[in-house]
C-alpha cells in the first residue's frame, strides 16, 4: 500500500529543517517525534486520509439499532507508522468515548472530522501498533464537506456513497491511497439481516441480537466498505467457479423486488464477460444488493455494488458497476482527480459491452454523442484531468472520459488498446494509478507520442477537433 501523497507532502514539509541551522543538529540522528498531518495531501479535500499512518486492516464490530438508526462500536485498526509520530489523526464523525493504541489509553482531541490520537509512547517510523477506538451516535445527524451520506429509515439503512462514507461508521484512514482488508461485524435485532463486502464468515445469535461477519480479502479502498441492515432477501449460489451473494430488500414492491433479483441474477454472466476484456476478476466473490430506500444512483462497492430498484432491463448499469471492479476498486485512483479514469472506464465498458452482445460498435456510439453535443455546450468545458473538487462526478467525467478511451482505441487500434488495458490492470492490480501514469503506459504500449492526443481529450476546455491525432477521423 505505497502512499506517494504522504511521502511527497512529507518532504515539503521537512524542508524549512534542512535551511534551518537550529534545527539540523538536533536532526542529526532521528528527527524528534512529530505530529502526523492531518491530511493526507489531497488537495480536492484536505482533510481526507492523515499523515504518518498506514493502515493495514480495519476490524469492525458494530451494533445498528435499525429503528432508532443509532450505531455504537469498536474498531481495531492495525497500522504501521510512516514516520515518528508523536500524535497521529484519525477520519471519523462520531462521538469517540475512548481510544487505546497497543492496549494502552490515548489521549484524544475529536474536532468534527479529525480525531488526533496522542499514544503515550511516540510511534516510531515503521513500527506497527493496533487503535482500538470505541464510539456511539446516530449517523444520520453529521454532514462534511457539505454532504450528508447516511442513507436510512426505520427500516433500513445502506453505507453507499463517494468519495465519502466511512466516517459515517467507521474510523479511517480515509482516502483511496490507503487500502487495507476489512472484517465486518454488525449486530442487529434477530429477524433482521446485515449484507456487507466479501464473504460471510459467520452469524451468531445471543441475547442482544445477531451479529453477521463479513470479511473482504483484498486490500479495499475506504469509500468501497459498506454494510446494509434491513429486511433483505439473500440469494447465493457459484457460476463459472465464482461465487456470488445477491440481497434484495423487501421494503420493495412485490414486482420490484422480482425484477431487482433477476437484474441482480445477471452478475455472474457479466463478470465472466467482462473478464474476457479485462482479464481475471480480480476478487473471489461477487453480487450485488438493492436497497429499498430512495437513492438515485448505483456505488461500485467492492465485490457487491450497491442499486437502487430500476427494474430487470438496466443491464448496463449493472455492467458500469462491474466494469468498476477493475476499474476504480483493484485499481483505484491516486488522487480524486484521477476520477475519469474510473468513470471513463465504467462508461466506455458499458459501450464495448453492448458491442459484443447486439448493439451497435462502441466506436458508433462514441460518435454520435461527439456528434450530438455542439463545441458551444459547457459539456466541453471541463478539463477531465482535473475537474475541481465539485466536478468530479459531472457527465463529461463519464461522457467525454468514455470518449476519450474510444477515440485512444480508434487511435492506437485494437490490439494495442487491449494490451494497454491488460497491462494497466494488471500491474496496477490492488493499488492505485494516476491519469499521467495511464498516459504514460499508453504512449509505451503503442510506441506513439500521444501528448497531443490526451492534450485534446483530457486538459483542454473544449471540443477537440475531429482529427485521425485525437482518433476521430
Ligand atoms: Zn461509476
Amino acid at each position: 500500500m505505497p502512499r506517494n501523497l504522504a511521502r511527497s507532502l512529507a518532504v515539503a514539509v521537512s524542508l524549512p529543517l534542512l535551511f534551518s541551522g537550529a534545527y539540523a543538529a538536533a536532526s542529526d540522528d532521528r528527527s524528534a517525534p512529530a505530529p502526523g498531518a492531518s491530511g493526507i495531501g489531497d488537495p480536492y479535500w484536505p482533510l481526507d486520509g492523515n499523515g504518518g499512518i498506514d493502515v493495514a486492516a480495519y476490524k469492525i464490530k458494530n451494533r445498528y439499532d435499525v429503528k432508532g438508526q443509532a450505531l455504537k462500536g469498536t474498531t481495531r485498526i492495525t497500522l504501521t507508522a510512516t514516520a515518528d509520530l508523536s500524535r497521529f489523526n484519525l477520519d471519523f464523525l462520531l462521538r469517540v468515548s475512548s481510544v487505546r493504541v497497543d492496549g494502552v489509553a490515548a489521549e484524544v482531541d475529536q474536532t468534527r472530522h479529525e480525531l488526533a490520537i496522542t499514544p503515550a509512547t511516540p510511534l516510531t517510523a515503521g513500527s506497527s501498533h493496533t487503535v482500538t477506538v470505541k464510539y456511539a451516535g446516530h449517523p444520520g445527524t453529521h454532514r462534511y464537506a457539505g454532504e450528508e451520506n447516511w442513507l436510512a429509515n426505520d427500516r433500513e439503512a445502506v453505507a453507499m456513497n463517494q468519495p465519502h462514507m466511512a466516517t459515517w461508521w467507521f474510523p479511517a484512514n480515509d482516502h483511496p491511497s490507503d487500502k487495507a482488508l476489512f472484517d465486518i461485524s454488525t449486530t442487529v435485532p434477530t429477524g433482521r439481516e446485515v449484507i456487507a463486502n466479501g464473504n460471510l464468515v459467520s452469524k451468531k445469535k445471543s441475547k442482544g441480537g445477531t451479529t453477521w461477519r463479513w470479511r473482504a480479502d483484498e486490500p479495499m479502498s475506504s469509500y468501497l466498505a459498506f454494510f446494509a441492515a434491513g429486511d433483505f432477501t439473500i440469494q447465493k449460489g457459484t457460476s463459472n467457479g465464482l461465487p456470488w451473494i445477491n440481497a434484495v430488500s423487501r421494503q420493495l414492491s412485490a414486482g420490484e423486488q422480482k425484477a431487482s433479483l433477476k437484474l441482480l441474477g445477471r452478475t455472474p454472466g457479466i463478470v465472466h464477460a467482462l473478464a474476457g476484456d479485462l482479464g481475471d476478476y480480480p476478487f473471489s466473490v461477487t453480487g450485488g444488493l438493492t436497497t429499498g430506500l430512495s437513492v438515485f444512483f448505483a456505488l461500485e462497492n467492492q465485490t457487491r455494488p450497491t442499486y437502487p430498484s430500476v427494474g430487470a432491463d438496466n443491464v448496463s448499469l449493472v455492467v458500469h458497476e462491474l466494469a468498476h471492479q477493475w476499474f476504480g476498486d483493484d485499481v483505484a485512483v491516486a488522487r480524486w482527480r484521477d476520477i475519469w479514469l474510473n468513470e471513463g472506464a465504467a462508461t466506455f465498458m458499458e459501450w464495448r459491452y453492448a458491442e459484443q452482445h447486439g448493439a451497435k460498435p462502441a466506436a458508433d456510439t462514441m460518435r454520435a454523442r461527439y456528434d450530438g453535443i455542439p463545441a458551444s455546450d459547457s459539456f466541453w468545458q471541463l478539463s477531465l484531468a482535473d475537474p475541481g473538487a465539485a466536478h468530479i462526478f459531472d457527465e463529461p467525467i463519464y461522457d467525454r472520459g468514455g470518449m476519450a478511451l474510444q477515440a485512444l482505441r480508434n487511435r492506437i487500434g485494437e490490439e494495442k488498446f487491449w494490451l494497454l488495458i491488460r497491462t494497466w490492470l494488471d500491474t496496477k492490480s490492488g493499488g492505485n494509478g494516476t491519469s499521467e501514469e495511464f498516459e504514460a503506459l499508453a504512449a509505451e504500449v503503442s510506441g506513439q507520442d500521444l501528448t497531443g492526443f490526451f492534450t485534446a481529450w483530457l486538459r483542454t476546455p473544449a471540443k477537440p477537433a475531429a482529427t485521425a491525432d485525437n482518433g476521430l477521423a
